[in-house]
């Protein structure tokens, strides 16, 4: 049985009301399953410790993060991605963090104490934060404390990001760590925030060639996602053989998501999450914990994270969304209610440039494949 995390407090990781960054996501999520008549049930984690957040952020950094939680002025905080448009301050917004980091860590013990296999944590998935400046809404980055410590457990890992935006904090705090491998499929950098994960930032050392950056063109649809996800992944695990997975699930690379250019469907989604069950079956004896990540369609995020939840749960994926669901969140949907859990045919088949985007995008997966190999023996 998969175990769920979640604790109410992950509702304090908030930048208020006007923010991009929402916790209502994770609400309506768990409202969806609950009137499709699913019990959802969880486990509570404990807020990470300092100690724990020491373990990859810098005690100046975190130190800042405290005060400025605590309602201190510090004067020098936007040098550290604090108190910016994208990172405002909150009243507690250590403690709100360190919930997060908290979860993870959870599914770690679950995962190394327990022997369980599937485990998803209902938040986090912040990884654009570095060792020692907040970015991207992100102030602790619970992935790669928590891959640090699986690690440190003996488990290898790969870690797979699925967010539409490059996965560069966990990248970077992992760059030389052979421990664990990294994969992240996003739009460009050329277009879109935090604007690295070029397909030659390969790693460090000997984690050379263990680093891997898919950067895909603008209005990429599901077709091409899913070819170039299939070149890449599962010539990566074989080859590095890791004992876990990892896997960022952002749902901001829906097509209606109001911050990035990818055009994936629910459907493309459900395609996903699938191939990565049965990469953990392959793999990594089925040892799989994803969190969750960005996400700015409330209803987009809602039913992808929904869905994952069904699949991971092997439970069946129905059509018609429940109209008490609907009703009840009817003020949050950007484009009237959705009427069904996977989004209507968008009609993407007849975009004029649709197949030179393919074509690019496998040039630029065989091309880090070929270039990424060279380190692999
Ligand atoms: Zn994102």
């Amino acid at each position: 049985m998969p175990s769920v995390i979640y604790h109410p407090a992950y509702r304090n990781y908030s930048f208020g009301e006007h923010h991009s960054f929402s916790p209502k996501r994770v609400e309506m999520m768990l409202d969806l399953l609950e009137a499709l008549g699913h019990r959802v049930e969880t486990v509570e984690p404990q807020p990470a410790t300092r100690n724990e957040i020491l373990g990859v952020h810098e005690d100046y950094y975190v130190r800042r993060v405290e005060a400025l939680s605590a309602g201190e002025d510090v004067p020098d905080c936007q040098d550290y991605g604090l108190g910016t448009p994208d990172n405002p301050v909150f009243l507690g917004m250590d403690e709100a963090a360190r919930w997060l980091v908290g979860g993870a860590l959870h599914g770690v013990r679950l995962i190394c104490e327990k022997g369980e296999k599937r485990v998803l944590q209902l938040g986090g998935g912040l990884h654009h934060a570095r060792r020692n400046v907040a970015s991207g809404f992100c102030i602790y980055n619970d992935l790669a404390i928590a891959i640090s410590a699986l690690a440190r457990h003996g488990f290898w890992v790969a870690y797979l990001d699925i967010d539409v935006h490059h996965g560069d904090g966990v990248q970077q705090i992992l760059y030389d760590d052979r421990r664990v491998l990294t994969i992240s499929l996003h739009e460009s950098g050329r277009y879109l925030f935090p604007g690295t994960g070029e397909i030659h930032e390969l790693g460090l050392g000997a984690a050379r060639g263990l680093k891997l950056n898919v950067p895909l063109e603008p209005f990429t649809d599901g077709e091409s996602y899913l070819e170039v996800l299939d070149a890449v992944v599962p010539p990566a695990l074989r080859q590095f053989r890791p004992a876990v997975l990892v896997v960022q699930s952002g749902a901001d690379a829906h097509f209606a998501d109001p911050l990035a250019d990818l055009m994936l469907t629910t459907r493309d989604y459900d395609a996903i999450f699938r191939r990565v069950l049965g990469w953990a079956d392959e793999f990594t004896s089925g040892r799989v914990l994803f969190t969750l990540g960005g996400g700015y369609s409330l209803d987009a995020a809602a039913r992808v994270w929904a869905l994952l939840y069904l699949l991971i749960h092997g439970l069946p994926v129905p059509e018609e969304l429940p109209e008490a669901w609907r009703n009840r969140w009817s003020s949050t949907f950007e484009h009237g209610p959705p009427m069904t859990l996977h989004d209507p045919n968008p009609g993407q088949a007849e975009r004029p440039n649709r197949e030179e985007i393919a074509r690019r995008n496998r040039q630029v997966a065989q091309h880090l494949l070929e270039t990424a190999r060279h380190y692999w023996f």
